[in-house]
């Protein structure tokens, strides 16, 4: 077991042994944890004990704690007093509210985005849609959850507005666990051809359709989880006061 946490806290390009000779900082342990929690090498539910992670990381206990701290903050971390800290497990009613969000946040970010489009922020859309069709060409299942997640936070780094972007960044993140828990099996987090028709759109500055297809976009991820059980069979107060 604790090899395989290991494994999955290792950045993925980091050679065995060579990845020892210097004690990783705190944004590094950050980056790591993130990383493995956005790519669903570390699940919902999973413990992250003080001890093991200050373990594998070769620091103190306190950079451990300041670190899931902030992953805390941004909600991809739960600290449960007297049990410690576990990779957060959004519930269904919290995984509507965030996509409730993100229809109102979004296109807000496509109309601002479009506002300030430029050829060079263009390029950059239409490259990181690439590397998403390469990763899903190659079958690179890590690369496709973390690109997809990416490609909506970069619409809102690129449409320049930093409160904005900073909303989309916890959105995306939080988004991405909703996934791990509560996709269909075999589905996909974001279909790369509706990104590619959004870069479309935004590169015909048509602010509307922009905004339409995004709205569409983001009802058929959320159209794709399991949030529903029962049709509202679980709703006692309309069922029993009838
Ligand atoms: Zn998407």
């Amino acid at each position: 077991m604790a090899g395989s946490k290991s494994a999955a806290l290792r950045a993925p390009q980091a050679g065995d042994g060579a990845a020892h000779t210097s004690r990783p900082g705190a944004s590094d342990i950050h980056a790591r944890l993130q990383n493995a929690i956005l790519e669903h090498r570390l699940l919902p539910g999973t413990k992250l004990g003080e001890d093991r992670l200050a373990d594998i990381f070769a620091v103190s206990r306190a950079r451990i704690r300041q670190v899931l701290t902030q992953l805390a903050h941004a909600q991809l971390v739960e600290i449960v007093p007297q049990r410690g800290a576990f990779v957060a497990c959004p519930s269904p009613e919290q995984a509507r509210d965030v996509f409730e969000a993100r229809q109102v946040v979004e296109p807000a970010v496509v109309q601002r985005l479009i506002a300030t489009l430029t050829p060079a922020k263009l390029a950059q859309l239409r490259r990181h849609v690439a590397a998403e069709t390469a990763a899903r060409l190659a079958g690179d299942q890590r690369a496709i959850i973390r690109l997809s997640g990416e490609f909506h936070v970069l619409l809102a780094e690129l449409a320049g507005n930093s409160a904005l972007a900073r909303a989309m960044r916890d959105l995306c993140a939080v988004t991405c666990l909703i996934i791990s828990l509560y996709n269909a099996p075999t589905r996909h987090s974001c279909r790369s051809d509706e990104h590619a028709e959004l870069i479309d759109a935004i590169a015909q500055h048509d602010v509307a359709k922009a905004q339409q297809l995004v709205r569409e976009h983001l009802a058929h991820i959320e159209q794709s989880l399991v949030l529903w059980p029962g049709e509202g069979g679980d709703d006692l107060e309309s069922i029993l006061r009838e």
